[in-house]
């Protein structure tokens, strides 16, 4: 059993208005060991109504977790990270952040496409379904030459998601080059990937990524997998993470990872 999240969002990210504690008690109700909460910062989102759109508070946030992981300390261990948006153009910020080396663990995520967000249907429009995926994987692979300050890459495949033809078969291989190429620089750089179930409970069939490339991650040499909800609600906390142990196992893992002070923590099966 899978007893740590380590992708949940709450009020502190735009998209969420998810009390914190009310995450933690469902948490220790489910004799959850650790979790970890990574609220959004995305420099330089396009804003949203005017509004300015996953700018964390980055001090009160750090405040506000250090003195709850005090207050639930003899009931849960919390840890505090970050998931923050990975591109070229802000890459200094991102290398930047948290000189003081407050957080536990940041997740680096593609959620813009060279300042462009795949989640609207607009990105779609200009070249063709395939060609917009591979310049999504050409990114990342872009990312991992000029941003250093991440401990595993989010929801590698999750842009399949957004494909706003229905009827489009995504089929990861058809950009097995670029996969492999970005998982062999990670695996250089010492980085992780995140296994997420998000995508669940839309109906995908496996989490981000899927089980080939997780697989790929493990044959390549890769070492360090943390597991993740990203739930924006605390009912959808370690959402349906007992399909994991099983995805893992037949991929040749038997351990998990979670990170304290940026340092990995390996956890048997
Ligand atoms: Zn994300
Ligand atoms: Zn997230």
């Amino acid at each position: 059993m899978i007893l740590s999240d380590y992708h949940i969002h709450t009020c502190f990210s735009s998209d969420s208005e998810q009390d914190p504690e009310a995450v933690i008690q469902k948490a220790i109700q489910s004799g959850f060991r650790h979790i970890c909460f990574t609220d959004h910062n995305d420099f330089d989102a396009p804003p949203e109504d005017g509004k300015e759109m996953f700018n964390l508070d980055f001090a009160g946030y750090l405040k506000y977790f250090q003195n709850i992981k005090e207050k639930y300390s003899h009931n849960i261990n919390i840890h505090i990270g970050v998931e923050q948006g990975l591109m070229r153009s802000v890459a200094d910020r991102v290398n930047a952040y948290d000189n003081d080396k407050s957080l536990d663990f940041i997740i680096g995520s593609s959620h813009l496409v060279y300042g462009e967000d795949p989640y609207y249907p607009e990105f779609w429009g200009k070249y063709s379904i395939k060609d917009t995926v591979a310049a999504y994987y050409e990114s990342i692979l872009d990312n991992l030459n000029c941003c250093e300050n991440f401990d595993v890459y989010g929801h590698l495949d999750y842009i399949a998601r957004y494909i706003p033809d229905k009827s489009y078969q995504y089929r990861w291989n058809d950009y097995n080059d670029l996969i492999h190429d970005i998982l062999k620089r990670l695996i250089e750089k010492g980085k992780g990937i995140e296994i997420n179930t998000a995508g669940l409970k839309y109906g995908i069939p496996e989490p981000n990524p899927c089980f080939d490339i997780v697989k790929m991650y493990h044959d390549l040499g890769g070492e360090i997998i943390t597991i993740g909800s990203d739930a924006h609600e605390e009912k959808y906390l370690a959402y349906k993470f007992d399909i994991i142990p099983d995805m893992l196992a037949n991929a040749g893992f038997n351990y998990y990872t979670i990170f304290s002070k940026r340092k990995p923590e390996f956890i048997k099966l």
